[in-house]
């Protein structure tokens, strides 16, 4: 079982080349719940509908999040009735957060309702939430602290980031799910995801940082894609979020903020010049093209992600699983 840590598009978009290429039910996917939020008292999960619609096939290929060929007419009606509607949410969108709502409302776990859509797509692999407890990112700014999709979305991430907090981190469980995931993972990936929004949550909850660093001791190869490429993120803040808290917007600082979790770290040919350096960190750094721009490139990357991975456990001497 592969295990793969991975926020909304990015994400999503290498988890899509493992699946693509692994038998079905090799995959495990741990996803980001920090950027939840509720709209029209409907719960939104949108990283989690990001990795189950792409897995499903379903994603919208011109947006990378919602759904194929949805209509708004949703949120057209919203509109009539003078709603400033921010966040796009479609027609076949809705029916997800409806039935979501309805089922934590009545008592589920976070994580049987993505169980539950997950199977009803047919997706064979699981999906699961980082914790079943609500978190929820906060972003300093100069014009004050904003919720996530507050920054994100309404005021399209153009403020300047000086610094992130995770509301209800600290309570926030690891589900009995991830942790038997992670304990007996035969690998653990963590997708090219923003790694202080989408992968920095996960790593946040308490004890995430502790199992992943125990795998990694016992010998279970963890490798990263870095989603800097050239010094710049290929979409939204990512480069900026790393400069505004402090780091080089670069592969060697994402290598940096997973330092003591990786076996190794995948970068971009454009960035082969930084390989030097990250090695320094106690780590292996793989050069290859990481720019996923259709379902050949998820599955290329994904298939050098996985002989990374092969060649890092003979390195190590270590055989762990088949
Ligand atoms: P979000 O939650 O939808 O913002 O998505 P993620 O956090 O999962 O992914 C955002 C990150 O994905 C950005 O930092 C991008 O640089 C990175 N990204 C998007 N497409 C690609 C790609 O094709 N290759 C790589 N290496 N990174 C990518
Ligand atoms: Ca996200």
């Amino acid at each position: 079982m592969i295990v793969a840590l991975a926020g909304g598009v990015g994400g999503a978009k290498l988890a899509h080349g493992l699946y693509r290429i692994l038998k079905p039910n090799e995959l495990t996917v741990v996803v980001n719940t920090a950027d939840d939020f509720t709209l029209y008292d409907l719960r939104i999960c949108p990283d989690g509908d990001t990795v189950y619609y792409t897995l499903a096939g379903l994603a919208n290929p011109a947006t990378g999040w919602g759904v194929a060929g949805d209509t708004f007419e949703t949120l057209a009606a919203l509109r009539r009735y003078g709603e400033d509607t921010w966040f796009q949410l479609g027609d076949r969108d809705f029916a997800t957060h409806l039935l979501r709502t309805q089922w934590l409302r009545s008592g589920w776990r976070l994580t049987s309702v993505w169980q539950a859509f997950t199977n009803a797509l047919q997706v064979r692999a699981r999906i699961l939430p980082m914790s079943d407890d609500r978190v929820a990112t906060v972003v300093r700014t100069p014009a004050g602290e904003l919720a996530f999709q507050d920054y994100f979305v309404r005021r399209h991430h153009a403020d300047e980031v000086l610094g992130v907090q995770f509301a209800g981190i600290e309570e926030a469980q690891i589900t009995d799910e991830v942790r038997k995931a992670i304990t007996s993972a035969e690998s653990i990936v963590f997708c090219p995801s923003n790694p202080i929004v989408s992968i920095g949550p996960i790593l946040a909850v308490p004890g995430m940082r502790e199992l992943i660093h125990a795998a990694r001791t016992a010998g279970v190869p963890v490798v990263a894609v870095s989603p800097i490429v050239g010094g710049r993120a290929l979409r939204g803040p990512a480069d900026r979020m790393l400069s505004g808290l402090g780091h080089e917007a670069s592969s060697f600082a994402v290598a940096e903020l997973y330092r003591d979790l990786l076996s190794g770290i995948v970068i971009d040919h454009e960035d082969q010049e930084e390989a030097a350096r990250i090695e320094t960190l106690g780590m292996h750094a793989l050069v290859t093209r990481t720019i996923m721009e259709n379902d050949a490139d998820r599955e290329q990357l994904a298939a050098d992600v996985l002989n990374f991975i092969a060649k890092l456990r003979f390195a190590g001497g270590v055989v762990v699983g088949e």
